[in-house]
C-alpha cells in the first residue's frame, strides 16, 4: 500500500496522518519517560508525572479549562459521556436529549432508562440541528437534571447552539453534558466560555493525537462519582477513592505515550489551528458544492454558506452508500466510511435510517487536489 497515493476523508472516525511531533512525543515518552506517572520517585517515574502534567497544561491551554485538575484524562470520548451519565443521573431524574446524538450517549441513556431515568428525546429540523427553543420547552416541561448534546454531528455536520443550552439548562437547575467528539480540534473552543458542565474529548480526531486517549472537562461545580476506582498513586492506605481532582477519576495507570502525544498535538494545534481549521472550512465548502452538482446526489446538512464541521455526508439513488464506499477506494484510492456511523438516531432524525450516507470528512492533511480527486471520482461513479 502506497500512503502518500490514499485520499483520506475518515478525519470523523480518526485523523490521520497525525502531525509527526505526536509520534515523536509518544516514542520519547516510551524511551525517556518510561516509569510508572504518580507513582514512585525515581527518575523514570517523576519523567512520566512531568510528561502527564505537561499534556495536561498543554490542553486545558488549548480548549479554555482555567484549571487543570477540572481536565480529566481517559481513553475517549465513549469512557467520558458514560462517565458523566453513569456518575450523575439516578432512578427518577430527567434527561432532556438531542436526537442527533452517537451512540456513546445513546446506549447509557438506554441502560439507565431500563433503571428508571426519564429520558426525553428533542427531534433535530430537517439538517441536523437542535432548536434551543425546543430544548427550552422540553426543560420547562418538568424538573429536568440534566441537558445532553453533542457539539457537531458526525453524520450532517451541524453545529449544535450548545451556549443556548447551557443558559437554558442553568436557568431550570440542570447540569449541560457535551459529547464534544467532532467540535474539538475543528471548532475555536472555550469550554469555560460555552458554559458547559462536562465537555468530552475524543483525542484521536479533530484533537490530531493518537487512538485510546481522550479527555473529560468537569466543571468545578458538577461532581459525578467516578465510573472506576483503584489505585491513584496517592492515599494509598485508605480504601476508599480519593476525592481530589483529577485523581478520583483516573484510577489505574494512565497511558503516559498516549497522553504525552496528546499533549504534544494540543501544543501543535495552538500554534498551527486557526490556519487547519480555515483551510478545512474552505475545502468542505469546495466538496459540498461540489457534491451538490452531481445527478441522483441527496447531500445531507445545513447548506454550504453555513458553517458546519467538516463532515459532509451524501445518499445517491443510483448506488447504495457501501457500493460508493468500496468503489471510491478501488478506482481511486478515497477512503470514506458507509454506513450509519454509529448514530442511527440522527440516521432516522433525516431520513437515512434505512440507507446509511457515505461519509467524507476532512481534516489536518487534506488537500484541493484531495477534493478534486473526490469530485471526479464521484462524477464518474455516477455517469
Ligand atoms: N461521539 C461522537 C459524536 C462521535 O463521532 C464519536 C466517534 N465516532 C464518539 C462519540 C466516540 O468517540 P471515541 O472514539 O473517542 O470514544
Amino acid at each position: 500500500m502506497r500512503l502518500d497515493r490514499i485520499v483520506y476523508l475518515d478525519h470523523a472516525a480518526t485523523s490521520w496522518p497525525k502531525p509527526p511531533v505526536v509520534a515523536e512525543a509518544m516514542v520519547r515518552a516510551l524511551t525517556e519517560a518510561g516509569g510508572n506517572p504518580g507513582r514512585g520517585a525515581h527518575e523514570l517515574a517523576l519523567a512520566a508525572s512531568r510528561a502527564i502534567l505537561e499534556a495536561r497544561g498543554a490542553l486545558a491551554a488549548l480548549v479554555g479549562v482555567r484549571d487543570t485538575r477540572d481536565l480529566v484524562f481517559t481513553p475517549g470520548c465513549t469512557y467520558g459521556m458514560n462517565l458523566v451519565l453513569h456518575g450523575s443521573l439516578r432512578p427518577g431524574d430527567r434527561v432532556v436529549v438531542s436526537g442527533m446524538e452517537h451512540n456513546a450517549v445513546v446506549r447509557p441513556l438506554t441502560m439507565l432508562a431500563k433503571g428508571g431515568v426519564e429520558v426525553v428525546v428533542v427531534a433535530p429540523d430537517a439538517e441536523g440541528h437542535i432548536d434551543p427553543d425546543d430544548v427550552e420547552a422540553a426543560v420547562r416541561e418538568r424538573m429536568t437534571t440534566a441537558v445532553v448534546c453533542q457539539h457537531a454531528s458526525n453524520v450532517t455536520g451541524s453545529i449544535q447552539p450548545i451556549g443556548d443550552l447551557a443558559d437554558i439548562a442553568h436557568e431550570r437547575g440542570a447540569v449541560l453534558l457535551v459529547d464534544g467528539a467532532q467540535g474539538a480540534g475543528h471548532l475555536e473552543l472555550d469550554v469555560t466560555a460555552l458554559g458547559a458542565d462536562a465537555y468530552a474529548f475524543s483525542g484521536h480526531k479533530g484533537l490530531l493525537g493518537p487512538q485510546g486517549v481522550g479527555a473529560l472537562y468537569l466543571a468545578g461545580s458538577f461532581e459525578p462519582d467516578e465510573l472506576i476506582r483503584g489505585g491513584s498513586g496517592g492515599h494509598s492506605g485508605r480504601p476508599e477513592q480519593p476525592t481530589v481532582r483529577p485523581d478520583r477519576y483516573e484510577s489505574g495507570t494512565l497511558n503516559t505515550p498516549g497522553i504525552a502525544a496528546l499533549g504534544a498535538a494540543a501544543t501543535f494545534l495552538a500554534e498551527h489551528g486557526a490556519a487547519i481549521r480555515a483551510e478545512e472550512r474552505r475545502l468542505t465548502r469546495m466538496l459540498h458544492e461540489g457534491l451538490l452538482e452531481l445527478p441522483g446526489l441527496r447531500v445531507l446538512g445545513p447548506p454550504p454558506s453555513e458553517h458546519r464541521v467538516p463532515v459532509v455526508s451524501v445518499t445517491s439513488d443510483r448506488m447504495t452508500a457501501d457500493e460508493i464506499a468500496f468503489a471510491l477506494e478501488r478506482t481511486a484510492g478515497i477512503a470514506v466510511r458507509a454506513g450509519l456511523h454509529c448514530a442511527p438516531w440522527a440516521h432516522a432524525a433525516v431520513g437515512t435510517a434505512e440507507t446509511g450516507t457515505v461519509r467524507f470528512s476532512l481534516g489536518y492533511g487534506t488537500t484541493e487536489p484531495h477534493v478534486e480527486t473526490t469530485l471526479a471520482a464521484m462524477r464518474e461513479l455516477l455517469a
